[in-house]
Order: C-alpha cells, then sequence, then structure tokens
C-alpha cells in the first residue's frame, strides 16, 4: 500500500483512490497544533487508511495528540496522551458525505482529527494526582 501525501493544510487528496475501486492509501503524518480555549492539543500524528471499497471511500485512523489545560479537580496544568478514532465514508454514488469534512476529491484530515479529538476529551479532564487520589477514595469509600 502507498503511503498517501498530505497537503500542507491538512487536506487529504484523495482522487486518485476515487477513481479506481480497490485502491487504498496508508495515512501517516503530522497534523497542526490547534486550541479549544480550555484545550490545547499538540504533537498530532494520525495513522491509518483510506480506501475505495466498490465506489465507496472509507477512512479509518488513529489520532493521538498530547492535550494539555488545568485540571477540572485542583486546577493545576497539565498534559498527558490522548487518542481518537476517525471512521468516516464518502459513498460516491449516493453524493451525501457523512461529514462537512468531506468535499471535491479532498478529505479535510485536520477538521476530521481536531473533531475526534474535541468528541474524545471528557468533560472534566483530570491531572494524574487527581485520577489517583479519586480512584483511592473511591476504594474507601467501598466503590470499585
Ligand atoms: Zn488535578
Amino acid at each position: 500500500m502507498q503511503t498517501s501525501t498530505l497537503a500542507a493544510n491538512g487536506k487529504l487528496n484523495i482522487s486518485d483512490i476515487m477513481k479506481s475501486e480497490g485502491e487504498s492509501r496508508k495515512i501517516s503524518c503530522n497534523l497542526a497544533d490547534f486550541s479549544t480555549g480550555e484545550w490545547n492539543y499538540s504533537d498530532l500524528f494520525v495513522t491509518g487508511a483510506v480506501r475505495n471499497n466498490a465506489g465507496r471511500i472509507e477512512l479509518e485512523c488513529d489520532v493521538n495528540a498530547i492535550i494539555s489545560g488545568p485540571c477540572s479537580r485542583c486546577s493545576r496544568d497539565f498534559h498527558k496522551n490522548m487518542t481518537a478514532q476517525i471512521d468516516e465514508f464518502l459513498s460516491e454514488n449516493e453524493q451525501e458525505p457523512s461529514s462537512e469534512y468531506f468535499y471535491g476529491f479532498a478529505v479535510d484530515l485536520q477538521g476530521l482529527a481536531a473533531e475526534a479529538l474535541i468528541l474524545a476529551t471528557p468533560i472534566a479532564e483530570r491531572c494524574e494526582e487527581c485520577e489517583k487520589d479519586i480512584d483511592t477514595e473511591g476504594k474507601i469509600n467501598g466503590g470499585t
């Protein structure tokens, strides 16, 4: 499988994959850092594949990143690794993309990765020490 090349703007060109059924490309690339205001996401790295499955373009990737921001419990800044999954498809026949990130012969991999990471971020993200404290409290209180 060939590795796909990514444009500098985070768009994945899929024109050659759309042309022939069974065609596929490996994806392995870095993407730009971004911030939601509360959280900063850096060291974005995407691995996976895009394939043409009988005219349906399937995109499956893992996104790895480092999330940093204030702990929801102790407010200290912390950072940790996180992963998220991208699982999207575009049916050429129906012309109904499963998401707004498909258009023409390109996929907005940067947009998909950002959305996947934001969705995978817990509402109350805690630092490692607070996670440990909560585990301990849970055990003391007879929790699991
Ligand atoms: Zn904390």
